[in-house]
């Protein structure tokens, strides 16, 4: 065993650089990208929600129509997909759990790869539908 603490460890809100514990950022510029962070996630909160609920439901919807309309199948899945992906790479909102594991900066780059893999998703789904439509 280490050298005991008589505080708990405590991370930086923002970049989780190790802070003593009565601060909440390790610097200025952490503050303020983390109200920076709150501001935009309040001002596109619902914007994201709906476009969040159209598309996680649009995306098994367009697979399930693939066997009896490939056509409109893969259209509604690959366009929901690049909405999704899209949305998530530009407004990058990781969950409460995630932000409080992870802290925001490592969070929001988890939460844009999640999106590019979204992103990938959609190309693999019309990738998928040129692929059949070459062979039939
Ligand atoms: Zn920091």
């Amino acid at each position: 065993m280490s050298k005991e603490r008589v505080f708990p460890l405590k991370k930086c809100d923002y970049c989780a650089k190790e802070i003593s514990y009565f601060d909440q950022y390790c610097c200025e510029e952490c503050n303020e990208k983390m109200n920076k962070f709150y501001e935009t996630s309040q001002k596109f909160e619902k914007i994201f929600s709906v476009v969040n609920a159209i598309c996680v439901f649009g995306i098994p919807v367009g697979i399930f129509l693939f066997p009896f309309a490939n056509t409109v199948g893969a259209v509604i899945a690959s366009v929901s997909c690049f909405l999704l992906g899209l949305m998530i790479v530009l407004l990058p909102f990781p969950t409460e759990n995630m932000i409080s594991k992870f802290k925001l900066k490592k969070a929001m780059k988890i939460t844009r790869i999640i999106g590019a893999c979204v992103i990938f998703l959609g190309i693999l789904i019309w990738g998928f539908y040129f692929l059949m439509n070459i062979t039939s």
